[in-house]
């Protein structure tokens, strides 16, 4: 007993020393980057945030098999806490039971059940890591890239604390004094195999076994402090800190030193975005070190399943490991060598195993790493190469799916914006856009005196509000209605303004538009990189904006628009520069208005027998903005055939076109728009002649499904496919019924991929 008791003690001081020592170390790193204000608001929000995500594993059950797995490996660690209780008490007094609920039955068959259950998720996980290697798979597996052997090793450690369980437990039931007489079934049944070596022998392998279950599990301790499996500790606090709702939406505003930067007079040592990797925030850093390596984030991303060499956990992982490499110059008082360490040489670069990875350019965590640029090419030796910064699209995919909330899409742009503002390195396409955005207040370079061009051939006449006359808006009026700078000036999006301006003038809404008055908010500048532009057009739009509203109390400033990017910019942007606005999307409208009867749609009188419609989710309604069922209730309402592509809803793939990607050529890989196209066309068993529609709610979607629809038609690919906004299937479905003489099936011609 006294041996067993100094060698569990001692085993227990050192392990517990390292541990210390490295979780000293690991705060240390993190807290020295830069504030994060407003992480920890809102604390009763938090908590609920917390014990859904983390004990209820509400992200990770939406991924059934693993989910369920990881469910009960996460319960495991819980519950078997009270194991480890047992343990030491054993320590000192081998028949210890937890004073109260030491002896209970239903606690003794929960530890062995749950161990069980642990056992097989670990059987789960491993058939999973097999069936899914990258040797196998290469880049279309989730762990292309992640760190394998720590994988396995943490698996292994989880067996050896299982068996080590049973086999202690076992020998002390053997040996006459385990606490549980019924319950632990496991236990108690080991103890029954083993009660023929007698209980001297017993006595021993309980000692033994008790002994290799603390040791396993401080070497495990030890091992998951130095590993990515640090998410254990980790991932409760950043699920607990993260933005509130989530990391999706609106942009956060440039900060340096957790205030917000004053574009007209910065401070002289203002840091703008991140060109170092101590210019991000703690809870960056407390995001590069959580990252499970899981790669749920690198299966959804669009720019990654096109063959492009961004990956959002190797964005993640990359960093981290740069900032693991610079913590000694960091916090450990090291000099920072001159950056003559870094020679690129080809004999200096290292193997470049997966290609995608900046970090593993250079070999090992040596010096060299700390004076690399964080952005730049594999000449200039970057962490990060401006590939992969240039061609996420912001679609948020990865954010929506990552289990422990890491916040891409913020640390993508925060980097954009150094890029673009220090450095002034950004694709040359950008030069014309910001150009335009600056000179002519819209992307498309276009005189502001056509922005009503769209209104000229309808039947009815369009409102125009003339603010700049002083022209104040009618108490009558309840919406704005906000055209967006693809509605003015792009034919494609015209048709769908037209649709609505049409449906809301047949349901007598009483709206008005701008006119020329309207201005870009500068969505696409400030995904960019270029904050700057953005504040400056956001903040003439908020003050034309609140003058037009003057009277009316904030939640009566209603505006209604066709563009989930103006939509995202106008209602969760503009309050960051005190604009605050009820915006809605023109199908929430809509949808509103057929649920109030004042427009009826009329379903076709045969729709055919295959899907004739599919739609396609914006990024920025969807998941940035949550706005799923709108679009579908409609659609369902023209009594249009409908069919789900296979990535929809919150695994919707991106159209291309987000993040500014509208503006630049697409170099590497499958257009991400012929990616989409495919998979609506196979979805409307179009493969051959069949017709079909792609419907949408964006108008930089439906230019680029379009786009994509034109290409594939040169093939003979779904040459009888069209995409049509939402609205426009509507305005059809109503027109249906005030003529029904005209009424017949919904048809999609190759005219519609015009449209
Ligand atoms: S936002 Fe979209 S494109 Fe960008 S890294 Fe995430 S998943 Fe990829
Ligand atoms: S989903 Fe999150 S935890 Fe998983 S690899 Fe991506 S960033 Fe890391």
């Amino acid at each position: 007993m006294l041996i067993t008791l100094i060698l569990g003690l001692l085993m227990t001081v050192v392990g517990l020393g390292f541990a210390a020592k490295r979780v000293l170390w690991l705060k240390n790193l993190i807290m020295s980057g830069q504030p994060a204000p407003g992480r920890t608001d809102g604390a009763g929000e938090r908590v609920k945030v917390h014990l859904l995500e983390v004990f209820g594993q509400r992200k990770l059950l939406k991924w059934s098999v693993p989910g369920l797995a990881h469910f009960f490996t996460f319960w495991g660690f819980v519950i078997l806490a009270t194991v480890y209780l047992e343990a030491y008490g054993a320590l000192f007094d081998k028949g210890f039971a937890i004073p109260l609920i030491g002896d209970w039955a239903a606690l003794g068959f929960l530890q062995d059940f749950i161990a069980v259950a642990v056992f097989f998720s670990l059987v789960v996980f491993t058939v999973l890591r097999l069936r899914q290697a990258p040797e196998r798979q290469q880049r279309a597996s989730r762990f292309y890239g992640s760190h394998l052997g720590g994988a396995w090793i943490t698996l292994f450690m989880i067996f050896n604390v299982i068996w080590t369980m049973f086999l202690f437990r076992g020998a002390a039931s053997a040996a006459g004094h385990f606490p549980y007489d019924s319950g632990a079934f496991v236990s108690l049944g080991v103890g029954n195999l083993l009660e023929p070596l007698g209980e001297d022998v017993n006595f021993v392998l309980d000692r033994v076994g008790l002994l290799a279950h603390i040791g396993v599990m401080l070497a495990f301790l030890i091992f998951v402090l130095h590993s990515k499996h640090l998410h254990i500790f980790l991932a409760p606090v950043n699920v607990t800190v993260k933005r509130m709702p989530d990391g999706l939406g609106p942009l956060l505003p440039m900060e340096s030193d957790g205030k917000p930067i004053d574009f007209e007079d910065p401070d002289e040592d203002a840091i703008f975005g991140r060109g170092k990797i101590e210019d991000f925030t703690w809870k960056g850093l407390l995001d590069f070190e959580t990252c499970t390596e899981c790669g749920r984030c690198q299966s959804q991303c669009p720019a990654w399943n096109t063959g492009k060499p961004l990956s959002p956990k190797l964005v993640i992982m990359d960093l981290r490991d740069h900032l693991n490499a610079k913590a000694p110059y960091l916090i450990e008082g090291k000099e920072m060598p001159g950056t003559d360490m870094l020679d690129m040489k080809p004999e200096n670069q290292g193997s470049h195993a997966v290609p995608e990875s900046g970090f593993e350019r250079i070999v090992g965590s040596g010096p060299e790493q700390a004076v690399r640029p964080l952005v730049g090419t594999a000449e200039q030796g970057g962490v990060i190469d401006p590939d992969v910064l240039w061609a996420c699209t912001s679609c948020g995919a990865c954010v929506e799916q990552c289990p422990v909330d890491i916040e891409h899409v913020d640390h993508i742009v925060d980097m954009r914006r150094y890029q673009v503002l220090i450095e002034s390195e950004f694709p040359s396409e950008l030069g014309t856009l910001f150009r335009n955005m600056e000179n002519k207040g819209n992307p498309w370079g276009q005189n502001n005196s056509e922005r009503m061009d769209w209104a000229k051939d309808l039947d009815f006449e369009v409102p125009v509000l003339d603010a700049a006359a002083g022209e104040s808006l009618d108490p009558d009026t309840e919406y704005l209605f906000w055209i967006g700078c693809a509605g003015a000036f792009d034919d494609n999006a015209k048709k769908t303004v037209q649709a609505t301006a049409e449906l809301l003038h047949l349901a007598g809404v009483k709206y008005t538009t701008l006119g020329k008055e309207e201005t870009c908010t500068g969505d696409s500048a400030r995904r960019a990189g270029n904050e700057f532009l953005f504040q400056m057009m956001a903040q003439q739009t908020v003050e034309m904006l609140n003058s037009v509203f003057e009277d009316r109390e904030p939640v009566k400033r209603k505006i209604v628009t066709t563009c989930p990017h103006c939509l995202n910019t106008l209602g969760r942007e503009y309050p960051q520069l005190e604009g605050h606005y009820e915006v809605v999307h023109h199908t929430q409208l809509l949808n509103k208005l057929v649920r109030d009867g004042k427009l009826t749609p009329v379903k076709p009188a045969d729709n055919g027998s295959g899907p004739s419609v599919t739609y396609h989710d914006p990024c920025y309604l969807g998941r940035h903005n949550k706005v799923y069922s709108p679009p579908r209730d409609l659609i369902e309402a023209t009594g249009m055939k409908h069919a789900e592509m296979p990535r929809h809803a919150d695994r919707s793939l991106c159209c291309g076109a987000g993040g500014a990607r509208m503006w630049m050529e697409e170099h590497i890989g499958k257009r991400i728009n012929l990616e989409r196209v495919d998979e609506a066309i196979e979805t409307l068993g179009a493969n051959g002649d069949a017709a079909g529609t792609v419907a949408t709610g964006c108008p930089f979607c439906k230019v680029m499904v379009s786009d994509g629809l034109t290409q594939r038609s040169s093939e003979n690919v779904g040459s009888n496919v069209g995409v049509k906004d939402v609205s426009q299937l509507l305005l059809e479905s109503v027109k249906r019924g005030a003529t029904p003489a005209a009424a017949a099936p919904a048809e999609a011609t190759s005219s519609d991929s015009e449209d």
